[in-house]
């Protein structure tokens, strides 16, 4: 069912500047512009690429949340339009020649997903990257509402973690089960002809891409048994972005952050909103292709007994 707007404004507030992370800065307009030519001259990279913002756009908006989850009904309000942002693109460009190392990947598609919550998912973000034109091209995101917890504890526990991102009015609003989180995103997946459920097994010339075995090693079968279904399909392998990282690059980095950190690449968003975390994580994936990374499968699991995840590289992050 689409819901409406609240009365109440929608407010999304981000960090301006925090003193623990040096290399975030405030997301004030041209910003990028800056930090990304005052990096690439004074400190030394891996990689000759430089990251730059698409001339054009000159102001950076929070995403519409009810637009990524398919239920925005202002899209024809210039001032709603002037306020948030509804295009899923990474509006990343780089130089001709910072394009001489990419490879060839061997999947099409990268799924990135960064889920939130702890005791259940309360977040399912997932962002699609074409691997050619190595850019976000559509996504899908839906905010979860626990099965097993009692109304008053899910009221504390979204006021403490999305009320101080300015998001608990928009997550009140569309939150669903995680079952029916499961059937729309299926339905996604088949219309963009990347799973069948007829045919099973995994995704067709696509991994999802996560940042640490978590998400898909722990928390998503142990919400499917919470919420008594099956683990799907196609959450049996993925790619762990920091195994990728530690071999192509040979440094540690046990993070998103500190992936962002050692790349020089600026925070965008809110630290913890899945769906900007996971946009932060596509940028990683970015930076990481043009440098010529090639993103590999990292773990799967054995298909007679599921519980078992055999981890494909030899050096990872533990
Ligand atoms: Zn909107």
């Amino acid at each position: 069912m689409a819901m409406g707007f609240s009365s109440v404004p929608l407010l999304r507030r981000y960090p301006i500047y925090s003193p623990a992370l040096p290399y975030f800065f405030s997301l004030r307009p041209n910003r990028r512009v800056n930090i990304a030519a005052s990096l690439s001259t004074a400190e030394e990279s891996t990689s000759s690429s430089l990251i730059q913002p698409t001339p054009s756009r000159t102001r950076w908006k929070p995403m519409c949340l009810y637009f990524t989850q398919g239920k925005c009904t202002k899209m024809d309000d210039p001032m709603h339009n002037d306020t948030f942002n509804h295009n899923c693109s990474l509006e990343l460009m780089q130089n001709t020649a910072g394009l001489k190392n990419v490879r060839q990947q061997e999947l099409e598609y990268f799924l990135v997903l960064d889920l939130e919550g702890k005791v259940e998912i309360l977040e399912f973000p997932v962002l699609l990257f074409d691997a050619k034109t190595m850019d976000v091209v559509d996504l899908f995101h839906r905010f979860v509402r626990p099965i097993k917890m009692h109304e008053e504890r899910i009221n504390q526990y979204i006021e403490g973690k999305y009320g101080k991102l300015g998001v608990d009015r928009v997550w009140h609003d569309t939150a669903i089960p995680f079952a029916e989180v499961i059937e729309q995103f299926e339905v996604w997946l088949s219309e963009r002809q990347l799973w069948r459920n007829e045919l099973g097994g995994c995704l067709n010339n696509a991994a999802f891409v996560t940042c640490g075995n978590w998400d898909l090693k722990t928390k998503v079968p142990q919400q499917c048994t919470v919420a008594g279904m099956k683990l799907p399909p196609y959450f049996m392998e993925w790619i762990n972005l920091k195994d990728v990282f530690l071999n192509f690059y040979k440094r540690r980095a046990p993070g998103m952050l500190s992936m962002m950190r050692e790349l020089r690449i600026p925070l965008s968003g809110s630290h913890h909103l899945g769906i900007d975390d996971s946009s932060n994580i596509a940028r990683v994936i970015h930076r990481m292709l043009i440098d010529g990374a090639l993103l590999q499968i990292t773990a799967r699991r054995d298909p007679r007994s599921p519980e078992k995840v055999e981890f494909l590289f030899k050096n990872r992050i533990v």
